[in-house]
């Protein structure tokens, strides 16, 4: 019983640090022979940042990235603000953190928990059957097989395994080349995430917080330049200039590269014992910075499940979850990025009313609460799977709820097991924590006192922190029915 992951970016990271830490033994085959240091993506939102803080892993990234509370965008002379001071989550903020940083954290993490790194190793073919998947790897030395009872594509946006598995990516490109660069500018800025939208394109300016900036800059007048023509410092400063009606310049650019953006979604996340996660399931315009927040949040519902499929005790309807689950947030990634990006680089009518409108729009409190949960992922709810009861709050994300166990104070993110659910037990008797006993392999069961959601008390939360079951005074026997619907006899 192993999983071989295809890709060590963070989806793929993620998902063997997961899959390891429950004991599954696991393998990542990267096609690299060397560690990334792209910078790519620049920010993590607080689902993200919470799914850290459940692995422990959180606090470190935090220190080393720049909190950033609002998106301030620009357009014809008029400001429109959107909040990302998250009342809801601890991490009330985007961090703005390189790309490579966040990978390195996840690597050291997976390797800690012993997942063997194999770079490379580029996976060429697949072939499965009943019982487990073949991959054929190219290596230095030349061509191996090698066997999976299950196998994940995290291999990107042009994933082979998506390819050998005849899985579309449905979608297109978008028109315009973006450049992406890190650079100091001769100006000083908010901070905040500052879009500018000028009339012929738009320039995102996230803060690294140490006087550097990432400049996403989407100049429609530049579509025409091939992707391998080098991002010269004028070409950007006189696009930066012209986008933002001549209020920044660069002073200093360290890294630059010319980006296709597509959008495009795989048409399925599962076919038999092969699976897809990130880019290799979805990808969009960097507008919003959720591409790679998605894909770690794609490999957090996946992990636990297929642990469950790995143990024998997955209910045969719930490796589906996956893809039933998550298509649709990926769906709708693609949908509020191309808006984004549609209303960054509109036709002149719309920019005539652009300046007077989203303002406006944003002041409403329930528009702005929409984009703002999500962007940041503390949005996303699933639907009860029709196999499980219908008890309230199911499928919602469950809060870092402070709690009170062994006479200590903590909170559930502190406590919460990635592999295993958590059954959250705050009646006087403990009875419902003592019928979870069998279970312990796969529930970590807590008689504690904490506040519970709408009257219960108690509170069966997924591995990746959602809602399964609730009750209030339920029965033992009502305890035991939940718990095997969810995971199994034990
Ligand atoms: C130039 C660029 C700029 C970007 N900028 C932003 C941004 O500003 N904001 C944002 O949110 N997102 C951005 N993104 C997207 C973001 O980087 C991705 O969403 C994120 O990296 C997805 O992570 P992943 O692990 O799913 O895939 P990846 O990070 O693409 O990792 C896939 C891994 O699989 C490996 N691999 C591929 N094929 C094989 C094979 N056959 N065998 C073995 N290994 C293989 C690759 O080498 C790679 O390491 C950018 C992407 C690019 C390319």
């Amino acid at each position: 019983m192993s999983v071989i992951v295809v890709g060590a970016g963070p989806t793929g990271l993620m998902l063997a640090g997961d899959l390891a830490e429950a004991g599954v033994e696991v393998t990542v085959l990267e096609k690299r022979a060397e560690e990334s240091n792209l910078t790519r993506a620049f920010a993590l939102h607080a689902r993200t940042l919470e799914l850290f803080d459940m692995r422990g892993i959180a606090d470190e990234i935090v220190g080393q990235g720049y909190q950033v509370p609002r998106v301030r965008a620009t357009m014809g002379g008029r400001e429109a603000v959107l909040d990302m001071h998250h009342p809801e989550s601890r991490f009330k903020y985007v961090l703005t953190v390189q790309q490579a940083r966040t990978e390195v954290l996840l690597q050291r993490r997976a390797e800690r928990l012993g997942v063997r790194i194999q770079r490379g190793a580029e996976v060429t073919g697949l072939d499965q059957d009943e019982d487990g998947v073949t991959l054929t790897v190219r290596t230095g030395e030349g061509e191996r097989t090698e066997r999976a009872t299950h196998v994940v594509g995290t291999d990107g946006a042009h994933s082979v395994v998506r390819a050998q598995l005849g899985v579309g990516f449905s979608g297109h490109s978008y028109d315009t080349h973006i450049i992406l660069a890190d650079v100091r500018l001769d100006q000083d800025l908010p901070r905040a995430v500052n879009p500018f939208m000028g009339s012929d394109g738009v320039a995102l300016l996230p803060p690294y917080g140490d006087g550097w900036f990432r400049a996403t800059v989407w100049d429609q007048t530049r579509q025409a330049v091939p992707l391998d023509h080098p991002v010269t410092p004028d070409e950007l400063n006189e696009s930066l200039g012209r986008i933002t009606g001549g209020q920044l310049s660069v002073a200093e650019t360290r890294w630059s590269t010319r980006f296709l953006s597509e959008r495009r979604q795989a048409d399925h996340y599962r076919v038999g014992r092969a699976l897809l996660a990130g880019d290799a399931a979805h990808v969009h315009s960097p507008m919003g910075a959720m591409g790679m927040n998605t894909g770690i949040q794609d490999a957090a519902n996946l992990a636990w499940k297929l642990v469950a499929v790995e143990r024998g005790w997955a209910p045969p309807w719930l490796l589906d979850t996956y893809e039933d689950e998550r298509h649709p947030v990926g769906r709708a990634t693609l949908r509020l990025t191309d808006l984004i990006l549609r209303m960054a680089v509109a036709p002149a009518p719309i920019r005539a009313i652009r300046p007077h409108v989203v303002p406006r729009l944003l002041r409403n409190r329930k528009v702005s609460d929409r984009v703002r949960r999500l962007m940041s992922g503390l949005g996303v709810r699933y639907d009860r799977p029709v196999q499980v009861a219908d008890t309230v709050s199911v499928g919602q994300r469950v809060d870092d709820l402070p709690l009170v166990s062994d006479g200590e104070r903590t909170r559930l993110y502190e406590l919460a097991d990635p592999t295993r659910f958590t059954l959250l037990d705050a009646t006087e008797a403990g009875y419902p924590a003592e019928a979870a006993e069998p279970w312990a392999d796969r529930v970590r069961a807590l008689h504690v006192r904490a506040e519970l959601s709408e009257g219960a008390d108690v509170l069966l939360v997924r591995p990746d922190g959602y809602a399964a079951w609730s009750g209030e005074r339920p029965s033992a026997d009502q305890v035991r029915t939940a718990l095997n619907e969810w995971t199994g006899s034990p």
